[in-house]
């Protein structure tokens, strides 16, 4: 059996990698991964449960008691089932927005939820995104995008999505937090968020979704016709 190809999609928050994985696993006819989902999971978990952010064996322990289920959702955002809840509002929430990447530092947390990851991947045919796919978790994928925005863009569209479920926050208040999080993303000891060296750059600032996804499928046809 042929395995069917990886494509992996990493950047910084707000970048449009969401949007993107989605629309081209549609196209494609794969499946959709947003990894991001899962930190959220972990998070939203520990939130509730009131464990302490900064103990990284409370949270390790945690992350390997959930049960956390993706169905891909190609008109919105996955469909994240925790301890078989639908969680799919909940993780979007500020709260966990403004402490997921503190959760994500935790090497144990991150080591396994790389291992589900790895294993939702095994079959192929995955268009997966997030902060270390292409560096950690897929580091085969032949095709591997690095999606960025500038960071009034990232803020721009964040702001957006949420002003539609009645978030309302400034550009500034946006701005700040989107920093913040590539920050603790880009620094953290364990896998941080970088470019892949073999990884394609899109600077998506100036550039519709759809225009996006028609640059990325140019990128595969590419491959292929190397291959
Ligand atoms: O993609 P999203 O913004 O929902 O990701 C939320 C957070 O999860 C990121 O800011 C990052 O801290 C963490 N994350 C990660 N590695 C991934 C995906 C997300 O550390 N592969």
């Amino acid at each position: 059996m042929t395995v069917k190809p990886y494509i992996a999609i990493d950047g910084p928050a707000g970048a449009g990698k969401s949007t993107v994985a989605r629309m081209l696993a549609k196209r494609l006819g794969y499946i959709y991964i947003d990894t991001g989902a899962m930190y959220r999971a972990v998070t939203l978990m520990a939130l509730r449960e009131g464990v302490d952010l900064k103990s990284e064996d409370s949270l390790n322990q945690l992350a390997q008691a959930v049960s956390i289920e993706l169905f891909p959702d190609y008109n919105g955002g996955p469909k994240v089932y925790l301890n078989g809840d639908d969680v799919s509002d909940d993780i979007r929430s500020p709260q966990v927005s403004q402490n997921v990447s503190q959760v994500a530092t935790v090497p144990g947390v991150r080591k396994h939820l790389v291992r589900l990851q790895r294993a939702m991947a095994s079959r192929g045919g995955v268009v997966m995104e997030g902060r270390d796919i292409g560096t950690v978790v897929l580091p085969q994928a032949p095709i591997k995008i690095f999606l960025t925005a500038s960071n009034k863009e990232r803020a721009r569209r964040r702001r957006g999505e949420l002003a539609a479920k009645g978030n309302i926050i400034t550009q500034e208040q946006m701005e700040k937090e989107i920093m913040a999080r590539d920050l603790i993303d880009s620094t953290r000891k364990v896998d941080p968020l970088t470019r892949a060296a073999d990884a394609v750059l899109i600077d998506s600032t100036t550039y519709t979704i759809d225009e996006v996804v028609g640059m990325i499928v140019s990128c595969i046809k590419k491959r292929e016709g190397q291959s």
